[in-house]
């Protein structure tokens, strides 16, 4: 099984639409558990397939603490049902495709979602917690949304302006190893 490459801002594939995934067939599976391995390996406990630079509604997530045991959870075409507006919570946040950047983000607490899992069967189920923060920002990159979107707009260009400059860097550093 190999390590899929995981993209990394500003890549402008990461704002791309994911599009819906019309049959759960082997080749399907076969893709979310190189998803997964990927995920593990990074290390993070989600992933969606547009980080890996395909645009398809796939998201792999495992929350689990490390001393438990693994529960991955594959949600294809995820769709959220329901939100509490009111209640809401603040985690501070990171990405696979924006390292070593954290930032507190205030979503709804708790959130009821539909999806369709591993075996192709439609489910439907409710999360809060660490749970629900990931969900949601699972399922907003599937929408080309990042977290750095919900931040003032001085404190995105920033990110932004930083990884641009890095990705710079590594293209210029890359192209004079002749
Ligand atoms: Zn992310």
């Amino acid at each position: 099984m190999s390590k899929l490459e995981i993209l990394t801002l500003p890549d402008p594939v990461l704002r791309q639409k994911s599009a819906a995934i019309e049959t759960v067939d082997d080749a399907t599976r076969h893709f979310m558990d190189e998803m997964l391995k990927t995920m593990y390996d990074a290390p993070g406990i989600g992933l969606a397939a547009i980080q890996v630079g395909e645009p398809r509604r796939i998201i792999t997530i495992d929350v689990a603490r490390e001393e438990e045991e693994k529960s991955p959870l594959f949600l294809i075409n995820p769709e959220i049902l329901w939100s509490s507006e009111d209640e809401r919570s603040t985690y501070e946040e990171g990405c696979l495709s924006i390292p070593d950047y954290y930032a507190e983000v205030e979503r709804p607490a708790k959130v009821r979602f539909r999806y369709i899992d591993y075996e192709g069967k439609e489910q439907e189920r409710e999360a809060e917690g660490l749970l629900a923060t990931c969900v949601q920002h699972e399922i907003d990159h599937l929408n080309g949304v990042l977290f750095i979107d919900y931040l003032s707009k001085l404190k995105r260009d920033l990110v932004v302006k930083k990884f641009t400059k890095a990705a710079r860097e590594k293209e210029r550093q890359r192209q004079h190893r002749i």
